[in-house]
């Protein structure tokens, strides 16, 4: 572990705070570490392996696939691509879809057919997204501009134009951001990276409102919420909503790099031929691992799954909170998206779980986040509620 510690250092850019946890091998919800320790993996690689690690039917898809055909380009027709999309299509109200390989590529897609539906099919001079505070959409120029948090941007202006943040769940501020200029609000229904905050029902009815009468596409950012993640196949179908744009990734392939800008027949049009493309998006690896995952997740009731263990988990976190009031400020989420925010900073809690083999995020300081395979055990879920509620009875751990 020190060695490739060391090594790491020596070779990788210094981009990320690396949990002290290597890990060799993973199946189901389980990690093993180099010394073959086990962990609950209740993280999925940031909602990716949703259906766990190294799912059979998934392994055995890519491995005949990869002898098949791994990739070839959009240069050609491929069965994979349009099998994948007439299912996606099937799970949500959208009718085309372009493939990606990550989740700031499909943002990306999605500020660009934005862009060019304004420029060229309505043919007017709107071209402002506004985005919400907290919010997190990616690591490009342009998606780390609509990205809600100052931290991610330091370093990297000149920014490019066009992007307005209002403070989340504020109904008024979006209102009064809305201009001439404004081409699309664009959201997460729950925001991960920024600490599991759910869109409140009444702003989303504004959202729907403003969209309707100043002619506004609506973009939803699905990357982490989607693929059944909270208890519905997308997380905007909690609500009465009609995105013009959903962005999926993530649990797309259940590991491979995928992305997906899927738009409605309106939208679509703005993207005609020429107008943008990847070299690597839609490949017949990728889309067969996709194609593997829907199929098992239709037949396996994953979507309803998540929402009943969610609520499970839910309320077995609403006692913890009771018997730690002053400890625990809020539990949030929906489905198998969960947010434990605490009242003072989750370092220490957080390091004692990962010794005790569980592993998650901490996000914003102060919140646990639970993204666990959708396939975990209502067993595996006690487990790690009995600890963490052993270790809040620790005054030691719940202080910096
Ligand atoms: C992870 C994430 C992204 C960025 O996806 P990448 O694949 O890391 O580029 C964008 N939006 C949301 C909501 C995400 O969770």
């Amino acid at each position: 572990m020190k060695d490739l510690q060391q090594a790491a250092d020596n070779y990788l850019c210094p981009t990320y705070a690396r949990y002290p946890l290597a890990v060799k091998s993973a199946l189901g919800c389980t990690l093993y570490d180099l010394d073959g320790k086990e962990y609950l993996d209740l993280l999925s690689g940031i909602s990716v392996c949703n259906l766990g690690h190294s799912h059979p039917e998934v392994v055995s898809a890519i491995a005949s696939q990869a002898g098949k055909l791994i990739h070839v380009s959009n240069l050609f027709y491929q069965e994979e691509q349009v099998d994948l999309a007439k299912k996606l299509i099937n799970t949500c109200s959208m009718n085309k879809v372009f493939f990606c390989n990550s989740g700031a590529e499909a943002n990306e897609g999605a500020i660009k057919l934005t862009r060019r539906y304004m420029r060229k099919v309505l043919q007017q001079d709107r071209f402002e997204i506004i985005t919400l505070s907290g919010s997190f959409h990616g690591r490009t120029l342009a998606t780390l501009t609509a990205t809600g948090q100052d931290k991610i941007k330091d370093g990297f202006d000149p920014l490019p134009p066009g992007f307005k943040i209002v403070p989340h769940n504020d109904a008024h501020a979006l209102e009064q951001a809305v201009n001439e200029h404004t081409a699309a609000i664009m959201l997460e229904i729950i925001q991960g990276e920024g600490g599991i905050r759910i869109i409140d029902a009444r702003y989303m009815e504004k959202v729907v409102q403003l969209c309707a009468r100043h002619d506004l596409l609506l973009i939803v950012d699905e990357i982490q919420t989607g693929m059944g993640r909270t208890g519905m196949f997308w997380a905007h179908q909690h609500y009465q909503l009609n995105p013009d744009i959903i962005t999926s990734a993530k649990a797309l392939a259940n590991g491979l790099p995928m992305g997906a800008v899927l738009c409605t027949d309106k939208t679509a049009r703005a993207f005609d031929q020429g107008s943008h493309g990847t070299t690597f998006g839609g490949s017949p690896l990728a889309c067969a691992a996709a194609l593997k995952v829907l199929e098992i997740m239709e037949r396996e009731g994953t979507v309803y799954r998540a929402d009943r263990l969610g609520r499970e988990f839910m309320a077995i976190m609403e006692g913890i909170r009771l018997n730690h009031p002053e400890k625990i400020k809020e539990v949030r989420g929906k489905g198998l998206m969960l947010g434990i925010e605490l009242s003072f900073p989750g370092k220490n809690i957080w390091q004692a779980l990962l010794n005790k083999g569980f592993v998650l995020n901490l996000t914003q300081e102060t919140v646990l986040r639970l993204l666990p395979p959708l396939i975990i055990s209502m067993e595996d879920i006690n487990r790690f509620c009995v600890c963490l509620d052993s270790l809040l009875n620790d005054s030691t751990l719940c202080r910096n």
